[in-house]
């Protein structure tokens, strides 16, 4: 029999603030304010809800910073962000499309709207996460990894009308093109209201739900949009009823169980290392 996984604890968007001048995001949960080893290998998600952004000249975005020891992924859900950095490394994230960027030993990057969006103006949403790197791989070179929407596999369950995006790891017979430095899984859901779905997840292992839109009963409880739940490491099967037409992002993975030393943008194991 599987044993569904319930929720540990649902965490309500905090306020809004400006990263640069591009990007309006609330910060869903991070190593700061969480038990790290019930997000681990996750570090941070950053969520620009949806908004408008008139048509400009201007570079609207964050200029120069660095990342050293983790990963950052960024998901384009609406609009386009640009980024470039000092390997001579750059390119676009198109709507649908993520950038899984290593940071490993170091990089100095730059993130802004595309010049293409900034011009016509639109709608613009995003998530940033943070990834952890396991310790042994902490110092490896920078990568990076660029996907557009038609590179995900979508696999269409049963229960009519719901797909599972696969972004990383695999689902069914499904495996996403995504590299990962330790097992990983991560899934855009849409389905419609009143829809139920049920899933395997590897025994052990971390899950947080996001709820983009409608919202969705797990349990007893309902996760509201815009809140995240972070569910327990007991149970092996994930059992979703999504109560409105909903987009829901589910991260799974396996937790490193190594100690987290983060400041600004470095994330090691101790603080001698992040200088
Ligand atoms: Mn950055």
């Amino acid at each position: 029999m599987p044993e569904q996984k319930k929720i540990q604890k649902i965490i309500a968007p905090r306020e809004k603030h400006w990263v640069g001048d591009g990007f309006h995001v609330s910060t869903i949960f991070s190593m700061h304010s969480e038990d790290v080893d019930s997000i681990s290998p996750f570090l941070l998600m950053d969520h620009a809800a949806p908004r408008y952004f008139p048509p400009t000249q201007q570079k609207l975005g964050v200029g120069e910073h660095p990342h050293r020891g983790f990963e950052t992924v960024t998901f384009a859900i609406k609009g386009e962000v640009e980024h470039r950095d000092s390997g001579g490394g750059g390119g676009t994230i198109t709507t649908g499309g993520i950038q899984w960027m290593t940071a490993g030993s170091g990089v100095v990057h730059d993130e802004f709207h595309s010049r293409e969006f900034s011009e016509k103006g639109g709608d613009f949403e995003m998530i940033q996460l943070w990834v952890n790197l396991p310790s042994k791989f902490k110092m490896t070179p920078p990568r990076y990894q660029s996907f557009a929407e038609a590179d995900f596999p979508v696999h269409r369950l049963e229960n009519p009308g719901i797909t599972v995006k696969v972004i990383a790891g695999s689902f069914e017979s499904v495996t996403s093109p995504v590299q990962t430095f330790s097992p990983i899984n991560i899934y855009e859901i849409n389905g419609p209201s009143q829809s139920q779905l049920e899933f395997p997840l590897p025994v052990g292992s971390n899950t947080l739900v996001f709820q983009l839109s409608g919202n969705s009963t797990l349990g007893n409880q309902t996760i509201d949009k815009g809140n995240l739940a972070i569910l327990g490491r007991s149970g092996d099967s994930l059992n979703l009823e999504l109560n409105e037409e909903s987009k829901v992002m589910i991260l799974n993975g396996e937790p490193l169980g190594e100690p987290v030393a983060a400041y600004g943008p470095f994330v090691m194991n101790t603080r001698q290392e992040d200088s």
